[in-house]
């Protein structure tokens, strides 16, 4: 019943540990929050999970298998798929454009690019579907770089989404993202589907005990704490070095 799981995992860059023996378990299904202050090692054990990093030693799985030396889109192919981030966006595209391209990848019509996707009618179709469940149809056919940044954040969690991934990982999903957009893009994380898997790397504490069910903390690189939201809330250690309490 694992989704993800990694084995005494470490990545030294130089003679610098950003990751150190790290061996986490996050069951199908979770909420599970990644947490740790500023240098702890999240971006980096996201760079591991999807391959853009290889690690020095230890093992990933997903869902049992090991994929520790799969490429990136070997990983994506089997099931994990994380937001873009925004600048990885094409600005000039549409975001109907993007979701037919994102789609038309996992159907395997990637490596057909000349092909015009709009011809595809179960791809058009599939698209302005999923852009519709993310509150995106009114904005689906104008440039992706003029829409309000709320916007942009939620196309990024429906292309991942559009990868019908098995576990998501989510980089602070809100970050950035003005007062009034923000609620739109939260009630949207919250509703994201109950199968899938998400790893939500987060600073914002609010939304991490609002939304995990389970959260691990992260500190100079070492697995720290782990539990649920209510044995970290408590956790007196935690509050010291992360919450600064
Ligand atoms: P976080 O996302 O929790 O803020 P990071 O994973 O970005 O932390 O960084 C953890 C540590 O690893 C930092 O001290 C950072 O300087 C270092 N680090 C990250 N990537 C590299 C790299 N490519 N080369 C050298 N050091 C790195």
């Amino acid at each position: 019943m694992t989704a993800l799981e990694t084995r005494h995992l470490v990545k030294r860059f130089g003679g610098f540990t950003a990751t150190h023996d790290v061996s986490l378990s996050i069951r199908k299904g979770a909420r599970h929050a990644l947490i740790g202050p500023n240098g702890a090692g999240k971006t980096t054990l996201i760079n591991l999970f999807t391959g853009v990093f290889a690690p020095t030693s230890g093992q990933i799985l997903l869902d049992g298998e090991d994929i520790t030396t799969l490429p990136a889109h070997a990983r994506v192919a089997r099931g994990l798929s994380r937001t873009f981030q925004i600048n990885q966006l094409f600005g000039d595209f549409t975001p109907l454009d993007s979701m037919m391209l994102a789609i038309g990848e996992r159907k395997g019509h990637g490596r057909r690019f000349w092909r015009p996707l709009a011809a595809d009618r179960d791809v058009a179709e599939e698209a302005v579907a999923t852009l519709e469940q993310f509150g995106l149809a009114d904005a689906m056919s104008n440039e992706t770089k003029l829409l309000p940044y709320g916007k942009q954040r939620l196309l990024e969690i429906a292309l991942a989404i559009a990868a019908k991934p098995k576990v998501l990982l989510l980089d602070e999903p809100a970050a950035g993202v003005p007062e009034e957009e923000r609620e739109e893009v939260l009630a949207i994380v919250r509703a994201l589907p109950e199968d899938v898997t998400v790893v939500l790397i987060e600073h914002d504490m609010d939304l991490v005990f609002s939304f995990a069910d389970r959260i691990s903390v992260l500190a100079a690189g070492a697995l720290f704490a782990e539990g649920t939201v209510e044995e970290i809330a408590r956790n007196p250690q935690v509050k010291a070095i992360y919450l600064g309490e």
